[in-house]
């Protein structure tokens, strides 16, 4: 899909690369990649940012954050940051995670209160401690003590929203004890679906590295606590940074139960296209999805997934378990090289 020229920039570079991986070499510009990147649909301004950062000469890993720090700063978009929907004592808990593939190395926070920026703060996780997941209050303390100011991200239209259904509240995530000849029917996600939604972003840059980024408020009114797939590292979103990098938004539960982002990143290693690695997951989730209240009368999830991927050599596509959620068409966001705009994403059951 997408040429790609490499070249030594210096005779030296040889030996130099040898003995240590091309990737690291500081300001050393070995290779020169055409910048991809792909997105949710919710990422046209993020990735446009993100590559506007690369042809800059911006390592992948900080153009994607700075793309996505568009869309949490953004009050409208009540899936990410600021304006989130809150958990269902009207909180607004934030989850997000970072991967950066030149080093192999990750970052996160889940269950983040009053901070807008969580990929911001993943990225210092990532960058100043040895760790790679901090939550709670832990996670909180942390941002603080790097200058993050605590704020309120209710807004008043999420906060409606909110009341709204806590006024109706016919459902919510708490279950009765598992009934085994039911397989927990009766409790039909299908019936009241919940919103969801993220922004995942992957991109290729000039060097040939490759980095991701995933950050969310998680599915809607979720008990307190709750973390989804997003800030896991390997479910919501990973990098090898020899094969490619993938991501998802959407049910996080069926991604936390089937490891999915590594997963599609293992398709693609055993030679997949990014989009035939994307209906690969997809089709493992389906045959995974077990219990009753998942699942349509024919067998089907009754919930949706989606996936984002690029690979080493500039491929990206995306896809999803189904089209038949009344959300409408699915879509993905992606720049290839040339121009960034929506497009269409495969699925895998038809409407
Ligand atoms: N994957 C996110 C979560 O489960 C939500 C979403 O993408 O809609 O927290």
């Amino acid at each position: 899909m997408t040429t790609r020229r490499s070249f030594l920039k210096q005779a030296g570079a040889v030996a130099v690369t040898a003995a240590f991986p091309k990737q690291v070499l500081p300001n050393t510009l070995v290779t020169e990649t055409i910048p991809i990147a792909v997105s949710s649909a919710n990422g046209v301004a993020a990735v446009s940012k993100a590559i506007e950062m690369i042809r800059g000469g911006k390592d992948a890993l900080e153009a994607v954050i700075a793309g996505v720090n568009i869309v949490e700063d953004d009050p409208n978009d009540n899936s990410v940051g600021y304006g989130g929907l809150p958990n269902e004592d009207g909180v607004v808990e934030l989850d997000a995670a970072v991967m950066h593939g030149p080093t192999h190395r990750a970052g996160a926070v889940a269950s983040l209160r009053n901070i807008k920026n969580p990929s911001k703060v993943a990225r210092l996780v990532m960058e100043r401690t040895d760790h790679v997941l901090l939550v709670g209050e832990g996670a909180l303390r942390f941002a603080k003590a790097h200058g993050f100011k605590e704020e309120d991200l209710l807004t008043d239209s999420s906060r409606e929203i909110w009341l709204r259904w806590k006024e109706k509240r016919t459902d919510d995530d708490w279950l009765p004890e598992y009934d085994e000849k039911t397989r927990g029917i009766g409790r039909l996600i299908e019936s009241h679906p919940r919103q969801t939604g993220t922004i995942h972003c992957s991109a290729l840059d000039l060097r040939g590295n490759i980095s991701c980024v995933t950050t969310t408020s998680g599915l809607s009114f979720k008990i307190p606590g709750r973390v989804g797939d997003s800030p896991i590292i390997g479910a919501g979103l990973y990098v090898d940074n020899e094969v490619g990098s993938a991501g998802s938004t959407g049910r996080g539960e069926a991604n936390l139960v089937n490891c999915s982002s590594v997963m599609v990143v293992e398709f693609m290693r055993q030679g997949k296209s990014p989009e035939q690695a994307c209906l690969e997951i997809c089709k493992r989730i389906a045959d995974h999805n077990k219990m009753a209240r998942l699942r349509m009368d024919d067998g089907r999830p009754n919930f949706n997934v989606k996936f984002y991927a690029l690979n080493k050599k500039g491929e990206f596509g995306a896809a999803c378990i189904t089209n038949d959620l009344k959300e409408g068409e699915p879509m993905y966001t992606a720049h290839d090289g040339k121009t960034t705009k929506l497009r269409p994403m495969a699925y895998l059951y038809k409407k």
